[in-house]
């Protein structure tokens, strides 16, 4: 029998020829990630566990990146970063994306912002690999071939300390998309429309992994949108094949040598889904679940207050340019907050252009807000002094990943996951708005 490629890294982690799902095995980890939200209460456990003078298993393969509560006057989300500081300098850690003037994020080269997508830009997400991160969305980074999952921080504590973690072998549920994909979907719609299918406990502890000719063709960006919501299914991972794509993305970013691996032909599947992407329509999650689905032109009645294009899985280069493209020669009716997740992402809204102007002409000239300093920001709600946090109960239309009561801010606020394309018609209409309206 074979095995899925997620059965083929977890094989060569644990150092067996072969696993099983279902199996409790022990793998070496390569890549360990960490966060300010997260690292904090990390190296607490780890120090607790493994003594106050101990040293990391490894000082190479730790990644520490503050993102999430960067640009606060919040006390104690400053403390937390300084934590991560003091941590790094104690255990010579390799790499570091800190900041260390708030005045002006430009001036730090170091910093990076938002974890996932900052992985992947600096070459962290090697195919063959192990990640763990202490962030649900560490699964982002399957969409390079690689085994990443989200852990809490008792066990990372356990990785800083060993290198290792006993996992169960998830089993696999592949996802075929076939099919041209027109014209006015992207991968968000794809995701919304699976988990709308498998609802949010659909692939409790399992793998997703992501085939077909559809997901070929798609960009790196557009990939990690697919596999950075498998978390929104209860999935354990995500899972994309390596192919020229993903060796020209990481070309440059990497000078490690890694090992693809691939699915056989007759590995087996807990289930096996198959959809032709041409015939499907956008999609959003109404409040409050990422399952809640409803096509885009079903929801034209609600009035929206404000629009966030933003985050790690719709904050990304790819996302502002679909954003930009919609809204080209349009006003927004509501504000329109732009969060690009990285530093790389905020300067390539300057020097980008479509159709003669820079993406960031095209936002300031449409009445979007000017784009913030690329952090988290309000995806996860945060201090209350957050750019774009939900402050009252305000109805918005927003490109992240999760709608869960009270996850932008206000309890009572209600959110609309949507494609960047949505996102931009909604904000020019004022109601949830379905983007064939403005692409021909
Ligand atoms: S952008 Fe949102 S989902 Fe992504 S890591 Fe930050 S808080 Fe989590």
């Amino acid at each position: 029998m074979g095995m899925t490629l997620i059965e083929k890294i977890l094989a060569r982690a644990s150092r067996r020829a072969t696993v099983t799902p279902g199996e409790n095995i022990w793998v070496n980890v390569d890549v360990l990630m960490t966060h300010d939200v997260c690292g904090p209460g990390t190296i607490g456990v780890f120090k607790r566990e493994f003594g106050a003078n101990a040293k990391v298993w490894d000082a190479n393969k730790v990644v520490i990146i503050p993102d999430h509560y960067i640009f606060t006057a919040d006390k104690r989300a400053n403390r937390n970063v300084d934590i991560l500081r003091e941590f790094v300098r104690e255990q010579d850690i390799k790499y570091f994306y800190d900041i260390t003037d708030l005045s002006d994020f430009k001036v730090n080269p170091d910093y990076k912002g938002v974890c996932h997508v900052a992985l992947a830009q600096e070459g962290h997400t090697r195919p063959g690999e192990v990640l763990f991160g202490t962030d649900s969305h560490t699964c982002n980074a399957g969409a390079f071939g690689q085994f990443a999952s989200g852990i809490g921080n008792t066990d990372a504590a356990f990785i800083l300390g060993t290198g290792k973690l006993l996992i169960k072998v998830p089993s696999t549920m592949r996802f075929v998309l076939d099919g041209e994909m027109p014209d006015y979907l992207l991968a968000k719609d794809l995701i919304l429309q699976i988990i709308g299918d498998i609802s949010v406990s659909g692939a409790n502890y399992r793998t997703m992994e992501f085939a077909g000719e559809a997901v070929g063709r798609m960009t790196m960006e557009e990939r990690m949108v697919l596999c950075n919501m498998v978390i929104e299914a209860g999935g354990k991972n995500g899972a994309i094949a390596p192919d020229e794509t993903t060796f020209e993305y990481l070309r440059g970013r990497t000078d490690k040598p890694f090992e693809p691996v691939y699915t056989d032909a007759d590995a087996s599947f807990y289930s096996d889904w198959h959809c032709d992407v041409s015939k499907l329509e956008p999609v959003v999650a109404k409040p409050h679940s990422p399952d809640n689905r409803a096509l885009a032109r079903e929801c034209s009645d609600v009035k929206i207050d404000r629009v966030y294009i933003g985050s790690c899985t719709g904050g990304k280069t790819t996302d502002f340019y679909n954003a930009a493209r919609l809204l080209k020669g349009h006003k927004v009716k509501v504000p329109t907050y732009l969060v690009p997740a990285t530093q790389k992402v905020y300067e390539d809204l300057f020097t980008l252009k479509y159709d003669g102007e820079t993406l960031s002409e095209i936002f300031l000239s449409a009445g979007c807000i000017e784009p913030a300093a690329p952090s988290c920001a309000a995806c996860l709600g945060g201090p209350k002094d957050t750019f774009g946090r939900l402050n009252e109960p305000e109805v918005c239309v927003s490109t992240t990943n999760r709608n869960f009561p009270g996850r932008m801010g206000d309890k009572r606020s209600q959110v609309y996951l949507a494609s960047p394309y949505t996102a931009a018609a909604s904000a020019i209409t004022g109601y949830v708005t379905d983007p064939r309206e403005f692409l021909s």
